[in-house]
């Protein structure tokens, strides 16, 4: 089985469509316990990574492992089962269901009885599903979700709503957290307040997060380490303060 603190490490990994490489030769190692944050221009091939990553897209060569398993040719909800939680970029989920319902979604593939014999009425299944209910409440009120667990999810403001896909991911009990663009959208004082909870995501749960985001003081600020892609390729890796120093980096956002 896989130890907590096994690295995230992306090999070589080449994706292309048709002529198009949307990742060239790509590899990254991400720390257990840090935010490792991947930037780059629009097209630059982010969103593909965590499509591979999560077992999405297939690699047309390379490898993704997470410690010494190997994560690339595994269908998505197995990745999931080994470790990988995903945030989507996009509102997601079920307008209609509550915040819990919503976050109860990512703790499916942990529960051995499933909803139906829960439904069902049948004592065992009855008790799981009481204890993935508390862990579901428990993670909203990391997020700051506790007082709203019954709210149909459409009705809440963009901040709660982003907030509840976080905590949706963090249910599937990750070992890294791909988050993409979490603050795309916020306002000031909700991204003061997610930077605030991955910063307690990395400290107390010691999960390696993976972070796609465009507020570039927000990545500065939080990132332990950088890696920036531009057509597919990485051109730069190190800290932050190395990264927005890199000749390189300035060239590719200025696009010359
Ligand atoms: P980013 O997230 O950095 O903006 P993407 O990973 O979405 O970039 O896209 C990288 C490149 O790959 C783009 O040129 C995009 O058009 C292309 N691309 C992404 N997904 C597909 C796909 N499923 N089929 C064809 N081209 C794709
Ligand atoms: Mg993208």
């Amino acid at each position: 089985s896989l130890a907590v603190a096994d690295p995230l490490v992306v090999e070589g990994v080449t994706v292309r469509f048709g002529a198009l490489a949307a990742l060239a030769d790509v590899s990254l190692r991400a720390e257990p316990g840090t935010v490792h944050a991947v930037i780059g221009p629009n097209g630059a091939g982010k969103s593909t990574l965590f499509n591979v990553i999560s077992g999405v897209y297939r690699a047309t060569s390379g490898r993704v492992l997470l410690g010494g398993t190997v994560l690339t040719g595994q269908r998505p909800h197995r990745v999931t089962a080994l470790g990988v939680g995903r945030a989507f970029q996009n509102l997601a989920g079920s307008p209609y269901e509550s915040v819990l319902d919503n976050i109860m979604i990512g703790r499916h593939h942990l529960m051995r009885t499933g909803f139906l014999s829960a439904g069902l009425r049948i004592p065992s299944a009855r008790h799981e599903e009481r204890l993935h209910r508390a862990r579901a409440r428990e993670i909203a009120e990391f997020l700051d979700l506790g007082e709203r667990l019954h709210v149909p999810i459409g009705i809440l403001p963009y901040g709660d709503r982003k907030r509840v896909e976080v905590a949706r991911a963090l249910a599937t009990e990750p070992r890294v957290l791909l988050l993409d663009e979490p603050v795309a959208g916020m306002n000031a004082v909700e991204t003061a307040q997610m930077t605030a909870t991955i910063r307690a995501i990395r400290a107390s749960l010691g999960i390696t997060v993976l972070l796609v985001e465009h507020d570039m003081t927000m990545v500065m600020s939080l990132a332990d380490r950088v890696t920036v892609l531009d057509f597919g390729r990485v051109v730069s890796d190190g800290t932050p303060a190395e990264v927005s120093r890199d000749p390189a980096v300035i060239r590719a956002y200025l696009g010359t």
